[in-house]
């Protein structure tokens, strides 16, 4: 069953061609929005979104070698995120459905990520680590639900990252650039002690940032460290603080599995960090381990979308036009789920 998944919360619009019995990703074309300097405005991201959308569900399909004519579902990302964005591909969405008299299914973004990590790799009731731009969660599927066992109380950890890269004067996305510059900054081993604010099962970046921004006007500046020192430091802080709550999610639910997902998930040095939080909660009864898929699937995506709404659809159907006006604050946790 071929699957057209479009995907628009954010900076990217991303559509992809599923096969959805085969679990085959036959394309997954994205274009982003980028910026030499500053960060997303809602405005120039929707833009972006109408610029693009109708070559790049083109190329998708061009790429799998199929008609639209020969999907047989699509599916979208109905929310949560930016209104400006959602709406550029839930219209998209709903006008090939009703011009090609396709079926029509809208899915919770965060959600896809997880189950694009159940699809990919061998986890099966994991805990998912959502580390993306906007949205930092930690996930589970308990009691029915997905549920959310610990978040951000501020921003997103890579719209946190984004932040910080801008107080270097370094363009958006940032989360690469100052990859790189933390990996020069490990070989100096000059660790900077910087706040690590848990509360409870949540994470807050907020006071970080004021803290960090102080110390590049000034420590920075007087040449106590350097940037790489600091972008090293800024991730292991923050990265541990990612680490201590998704264990202790794996704790509270008794899972063995860790899924990451999201921009972030791309970061070499957090993948690291799960893996040896995996290994180090492992006992000789009962191993656990950390999974991550590809970068393409990490990102924000059209493939999730896509697998998302064949699992939706196989247990409730199609959905009506009327029911697919976009949810910008849906939470994870509203979401009934059907197909588990
Ligand atoms: P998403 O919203 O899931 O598409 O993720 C986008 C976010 O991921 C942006 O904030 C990027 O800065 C961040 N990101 C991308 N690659 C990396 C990386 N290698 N390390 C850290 N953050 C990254
Ligand atoms: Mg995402």
């Amino acid at each position: 069953m071929l699957v057209l998944g479009i995907e628009s919360t954010a900076h990217t619009f991303g559509v992809s061609v599923v096969d959805a019995n085969k679990k085959k990703v036959f394309s997954n074309i994205m274009d982003s929005f980028s910026t030499e300097q500053g960060g997303m405005i809602p405005g120039d991201v929707g833009r972006h979104h109408v610029g693009c959308c109708q070559e790049v569900i083109q190329q998708a399909l061009d790429k799998a070698g199929v008609k639209i004519s020969q999907i047989k579902l699509i599916s979208f990302s109905q929310g949560p995120g930016l209104g400006n964005a959602l709406k550029v591909g839930a219209t998209a969405a709903r006008s090939l459905s009703l011009i090609h008299n396709i079926p029509l299914v809208g899915v919770n973004h965060c959600i896809a990520h997880l189950e694009i990590g159940r699809m990919l790799t061998p986890a099966k009731d994991p805990i998912l680590l959502y580390a993306s731009g906007a949205n930092t969660q930690v996930i589970a599927f308990e009691e029915g639900k997905y549920r959310i066992f610990g978040e951000t109380l501020d921003t997103g950890i890579g719209n946190f990252i984004d932040t910080f890269a801008r107080y270097l004067g370094l363009g958006f996305p940032g989360g690469p650039k100052i990859e790189q510059l933390a990996k020069e900054g490990r070989k100096n081993s000059n660790f900077i002690e910087l706040p690590y604010s848990i509360k409870g099962m949540d994470v807050a970046f907020s006071g970080l940032l004021t803290n960090i921004r102080h110390k590049i006007s000034k420590d920075m500046k007087e040449g106590k460290f350097t940037k790489e020192d600091l972008c090293y430091s800024v991730q292991e802080t923050v990265f541990a603080m990612l680490i201590e709550v998704s264990e202790r999610a794996m704790a509270h639910c008794g899972k063995t599995e860790l899924v990451l997902g999201g921009g972030v998930a791309c970061n070499k040095r957090l993948q690291k960090m799960c893996d040896i939080m995996c290994k180090e909660r492992s006992t000789k009864s009962q191993s656990c381990k950390s999974f991550v898929v590809e970068n393409q699937f990490n990102v924000d995506n059209g493939a999730m979308i896509a697998w998302l709404g064949y699992l939706k659809f196989k247990a409730e159907g199609p959905q009506k036009i009327e029911d697919t006006a976009v949810r910008p604050y849906e939470r994870t946790d509203d979401v009934q789920v059907a197909w588990r």
